[in-house]
């Protein structure tokens, strides 16, 4: 990957959106879904329009942790996409168009179309932020998005594990070669407090995100621990912070604390 290179030049804007923000991770698995949907709330929250396009083509997830497994999009009179809209987000998934127990053997190049609908078909008009839940890792489906539309900058998210780590730190790379600002790193499951003892665990290791932030140079944005009403809430498709009882927790906190 070479930054200025190729179709770099054809970048974009996405009509109607203010910033587009991607959100990466090096593996599958770490939350990127859990958290992009529920930064997405935590934004609304704070006053912000926000829009989320779920890149996970091979995992899209969105329509499930929304509670809209069942819709399909449809197109206004100027032929665009209506997004889907649930708890005040709007968003898109290839999920709506799929049938959920297919495997998905698309080729780049037919997935890359689609993505580019998803960006330029869809009316993402009177949005603040734009999120883009990509795919983990750094294939063709990251460098087709940021070279075909302007992205502001990119969020990458991690647990402490160092396997995991290593992964998000080429993400990370990979976006700077790319010349998209990197805002910094989330740390995802950093601990699990126990509900009856009270004693914090590491399940996945410690301090691993911050000692990578500082290596790569980068904003330590938050940590996220592990709770069991978070995955829940995104089983049953009512994410975590669309629901008020939670609030004063500290993952309802985390969230709150990355948007500052
Ligand atoms: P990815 O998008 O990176 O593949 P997901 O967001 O789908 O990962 O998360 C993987 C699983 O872990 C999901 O079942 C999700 O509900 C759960 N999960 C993610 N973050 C947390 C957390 N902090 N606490 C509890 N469960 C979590």
């Amino acid at each position: 990957i070479k930054a200025g290179h190729g179709t770099i030049d054809k970048k974009k804007p996405v009509p109607g959106v203010g910033k587009i923000i991607a959100i990466g991770s090096g593996k599958g698995g770490v939350g990127k879904s859990t958290f992009t949907s529920n930064l997405a709330l935590s934004l609304a929250k704070k006053g912000h329009k926000v829009g989320i396009i779920d890149a996970d083509i091979y995992g899209p997830s969105l329509p499930m942790i929304f509670g809209k497994r069942d819709e399909k999009p449809r197109s206004n009179s100027e032929k665009k996409i209506i997004p889907v809209e649930a708890f005040g987000i709007k968003f898109m998934s290839f999920g709506f168009f799929i049938n959920e127990n297919d495997p998905v053997i698309w080729r780049g190049p037919m997935l890359g179309g689609v993505l580019n609908q998803f960006l330029f078909d869809v009316d993402w008009s009177g949005l603040d932020y734009l999120l883009i839940d990509l795919p983990p890792g750094t294939g063709d489906i990251q460098l087709s998005m940021i070279q075909n539309a302007h992205v502001d900058a990119a969020i990458v998210i991690s647990t402490p594990q160092d396997i995991a780590l290593l992964d998000a730190k080429k993400g990370v790379e990979m976006f700077k070669k790319l010349n998209l600002p990197v805002i910094g790193m989330v740390e995802n499951m950093s601990s699990f407090i126990c509900s009856s003892c009270g004693t914090e665990h590491h399940i996945f290791g410690e301090g691993g995100v911050a000692k990578a932030v500082e290596q790569l140079q980068i904003d330590f944005l938050g940590q996220v621990p592990l709770e069991i009403e978070l995955r829940t809430g995104s089983d049953h498709g009512l994410p975590y912070m669309s629901q008020d009882q939670f609030q004063g927790r500290p993952v309802w906190t985390s969230f709150m604390n990355v948007t500052e």
